[in-house]
């Protein structure tokens, strides 16, 4: 059995998150021992698209900007996942990302594949129209690509609702007729669902729940750690508050604040809309982000960017419990390290699919414009969750390995299963 991925499937030059990826991918190929020829079909994407993204700026210049969409496999339905825009985007990062909406969506059994796009810039640094005018033009680019029945869309690093609407809006315009399934994560006004903007958070506090259920712990008795104050971290963070954790330590960009006491969430919140960063937040003590992934707690959540906890710092997290909220935000040499030292690691393809989960929920209302109550959505996602993590917890127990690798396991095996129930071509 290959223990890694052939030389000809456009492995990374550089350590980053398709090596991750790639590296995973490899174990559970091993694992379920399957052939060469599945390992080829299943480390290589579908399709890629390259596309070059000419902006013109507010004060008249031009500027150049490099955007991917990568479907990494769609044999269990159109390609599904999110579009990011940042700074450090590459078709590596991208080809990663797409390989985990894969084994996301395999894992909560919607019935897609796994996409990701990107465009390699900085959104702090535009205007809402120069950002609206890149988000065109980047659809206008892939629109062969995409669709409610191909490649479904929706919000990542640095995109939102408004992002997903300039797509929408694009891609209906073009084809003469409104499309609301081509995209997820929309605002409410154009076919958004209920729960969505918040569905990702949801998720990561229900299986950090099931994950504290294993060990005979509750959400009430532990302190929490979130690296990154996101869209996914935020929401997790104030969850955790209401569900009765005591968060100790949150962080973004430009540092992190701890306060043994436990922080107020909403007051965070507050004055991370009024200042723009958790910085400088008065009831708490100002550390470094090397700090809070150290900090003696219960639970950690990365949920900001991939290779976060690598082998440099894993020897020094002292959480027994790592939920991520981030896409790949553990590295191979981490896991192991994190693995002898008995900390749980509840993955990202499996922690973090409350996002995805809604998304779906979502599409289906779009395709039948009908409707569902938060309440309705609520229920749904966490029925889905608790049926997901008891699936990777089953396969973790009787293979005896990790929960990473019984993610993994049951994404590649039920993706493997659907190529060879359809056959190869021709
Ligand atoms: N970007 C999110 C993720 O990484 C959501 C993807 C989606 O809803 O399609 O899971």
């Amino acid at each position: 059995m290959p223990d890694e991925a052939p030389g000809d499937l456009a492995g990374p030059s550089r350590p980053g998150p398709l090596a991750t990826a790639q590296a995973q991918l490899a174990s559970a190929i091993s694992q379920l021992g399957y052939d060469e020829g599945m390992h080829a079909m299943l480390a290589t994407p579908r399709r890629e698209i390259n596309v070059a993204i000419p902006l013109r700026r507010d004060d008249g210049r031009t500027e150049l900007f490099h955007g991917f969409r990568v479907q990494h496999n769609v044999s269990r339905g159109p390609g599904k996942g999110g579009l990011r825009f940042h700074p450090s985007v590459d078709v590596d990062e991208v080809r990663a990302l797409a390989m985990w909406m894969t084994w996301k969506c395999a894992v909560v059994e919607l019935p897609y594949g796994g996409a990701k796009g990107g465009v390699a810039i900085d959104p702090r640094y535009y205007s809402a129209g120069e950002l609206e005018r890149v988000t065109r033009r980047y659809t206008s680019e892939i629109m062969p690509m995409i669709g409610p029945e191909r490649d479904i869309m929706a919000p990542d690093i640095g995109t939102d609702a408004a992002t997903m609407a300039w797509v929408m809006d694009t891609y209906s315009v073009n084809r003469g007729y409104t499309i609301p399934g081509v995209v997820t994560g929309k605002p409410l006004e154009v076919g958004g669902s209920l729960g969505r903007a918040t569905a990702t958070s949801r998720g990561v506090v229900h299986s950090t729940r099931a994950a504290l259920a294993e060990g005979g712990r509750k959400l009430d008795e532990v302190s929490v750690a979130v690296q990154g104050f996101g869209k996914v971290g935020a929401h997790a963070a104030d969850f955790f508050d209401d569900a009765g954790a005591r968060v100790e330590a949150v962080s973004d960009q430009y540092g992190a604040i701890h306060s043994s006491r436990g922080l107020h969430v909403q007051r965070v919140m507050e004055h991370v809309r009024e200042t723009g960063s958790v910085v400088g937040y008065p009831d708490a003590d100002p550390i470094d982000n090397a700090q809070l992934l150290a900090l003696d707690v219960d639970v950690l959540v990365p949920a900001a960017v991939e290779g976060v906890l690598t082998a440099d710092n894993a020897g020094d997290v002292r959480a027994r419990w790592v939920v991520e909220g981030a896409n790949g935000p553990t590295t191979p040499d981490a896991d192991a390290i994190l693995a002898d030292r008995g900390v749980v690691v509840v993955p990202d393809i499996l922690a973090n699919a409350g996002g995805v989960v809604v998304s779906y929920f979502e599409w289906v209302q779009a395709q039948q414009a009908y409707w569902w109550t938060e309440p309705e959505i609520e229920a749904r996602l966490a029925e889905r969750m608790q049926i997901a993590y008891d699936a990777v917890a089953q396969m973790a127990r009787t293979r005896d390995v990790s929960l990473r690798d019984g993610a993994l396991l049951i994404g590649v095996q039920r993706v493997a299963t659907a190529h060879r129930t359809r056959g190869l071509y021709p």
